[in-house]
């Protein structure tokens, strides 16, 4: 048993509560105590909140980042994306993503969703192992310290031939390989076509796994939608049987008022991620009447321009501000409710993403000390001003990943700039 006291902790109320013991049992919260003493238990100095969940990730777009900041748009970047995608080796990608994943877990971050798409060698041809780099990216996340969800995503149309499976049955058949339950993705009615839609949603329902799609990030997705089917890509995705409470649209820029309601009524997750989105230019999404309508909000960190699952949260309201001329349309404790709980329900793991007996024993902690937080109250403090460079412990199912702000087992920096060396 580990015996926890936290200066102050995060429970889900509208504002922190202060001195919380919290004692963990193979892997889970096993109880949480308020006001309790700090007798016999390891102190965790600042504001401790479950862990947080980075909903949306393809790790080896992280290679890009500061490199694709010219005159252009989410087109042109595409492009130099698609490069890069073509410049990736087993080896290389492993080296990548386990330090791309250590730098997730030094911001707090306790599980990604890896929406992979890179599946196969150069010009289409299978690997050994179809699912090597899916293995690849499950075993650089267990050396990087946090859970992961893979989200095997289906894409058969454009895009390079290493993204490309021959059809929807033979991406059931490849993914059905990867034991452990991998999740399902369909990456975008752009690729993946309606009929080849409706297997993938049949494949997830019938292994109950969580399944997520691209969706309405760009408003020439919706043109090519909408011309070529006749219908909005949330429309499309609805008629295949996709939509449920175990599915999460990522993005939804740009969605019509019919698209809200239908993501709301199925009570499907939406994954906002505002550094990407802002980066390549996209928009910004509706994320209040999302809410409104029912929808459960998440967040990631997508394409890695920054990993900062803070700074995620904080733009969905910031950021809406900017388009609303309004401001408080999100409070501390929803967003914060996005970056934990909202990811972890996304990603098929109701019980994570909580500080309560039962919950998997994720942790968070952010230092109140540093010059950005100082006089700030804890919970506003933590959500609009601090940044992953004030997370100072990180706990994953009872493990320490991150302690004193530094990693217990990878040199971070060292390994991104090896792996990212010319
Ligand atoms: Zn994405």
């Amino acid at each position: 048993m580990i015996a926890l006291w936290c200066e102050h902790a995060w429970l889900g109320g509208d504002e922190a509560e202060r001195g919380v013991r919290v004692e963990i049992e193979d892997g889970r919260i096993a109880s949480v105590g308020v006001g309790a003493s700090a007798t016999d238990a390891e102190r965790l100095a600042g504001l401790t909140i479950p862990g947080l969940a980075n909903a949306h990730s393809h790790a080896f777009q992280r290679a890009l980042r500061g490199r694709a900041q010219g005159h252009g748009s989410f087109w042109t970047w595409r492009e130099q994306m698609y490069a890069l995608a073509e410049s990736i080796d087993p080896d290389g990608l492993r080296r990548l993503a386990r330090a791309t994943f250590a730098e997730m877990a030094l911001a707090g971050i306790t599980v990604v969703g890896e929406f992979h798409y890179l599946h196969h060698g150069p010009g289409g041809t299978p690997y050994a192992d179809p699912n090597e780099l899916g293995r690849t990216l499950i075993a650089a996340a267990a050396e990087a310290g946090i859970r992961i969800v893979l989200l095997d995503a289906c894409y058969l149309h454009g895009g390079s031939a290493r993204f490309r499976d021959a059809s929807a049955e033979a991406w059931a058949e490849r993914v059905s390989q990867l034991d452990g339950g991998a999740g399902a993705a369909i990456h975008s009615v752009r690729a993946v076509d309606p009929a080849a839609a409706a297997v993938v949603a049949q494949w997830a329902a019938e292994c109950e796994a969580p399944l997520h799609a691209h969706v309405s990030e760009q408003p020439a997705e919706n043109a090519f939608a909408l011309e070529r089917f006749g219908a909005t890509p949330t429309a499309l995705l609805d008629q295949a049987g996709a939509l449920s409470e175990r599915f999460t649209a990522i993005h939804v820029t740009h969605p019509a008022a019919d698209d809200i309601a239908l993501l709301g009524a199925a009570q499907a997750n939406v994954c906002l991620c505002p550094t990407t989105e802002r980066d390549l230019a996209d928009g910004i999404g509706p994320a209040r009447a999302l809410a409104d309508a029912g929808a459960r909000l998440a967040l990631g960190s997508d394409s890695h321009a920054v990993i900062d699952l803070l700074e995620e949260a904080r733009a969905v309201e910031l950021d809406e501000r900017l388009a609303s001329g309004e401001r408080g349309r999100h409070g501390a404790a929803q967003l914060l409710g996005a970056a934990t709980a909202g990811g972890y329900a996304s990603l098929g793991l109701p019980h994570g993403g909580r500080i309560e007996p039962g919950a998997l024993a994720d942790l968070t902690t952010v230092a109140l000390d540093s010059v950005r937080l100082a006089g700030a109250p804890p919970l506003d403090g933590a959500v609009f001003c601090a940044g992953a460079a004030d997370v100072r412990h990180v706990i994953v199912g009872g493990r320490w990943v991150v302690r004193d702000g530094a990693h217990v087992s990878i040199d971070v920096a060292r390994e991104l700039r090896e792996a990212l060396a010319p």
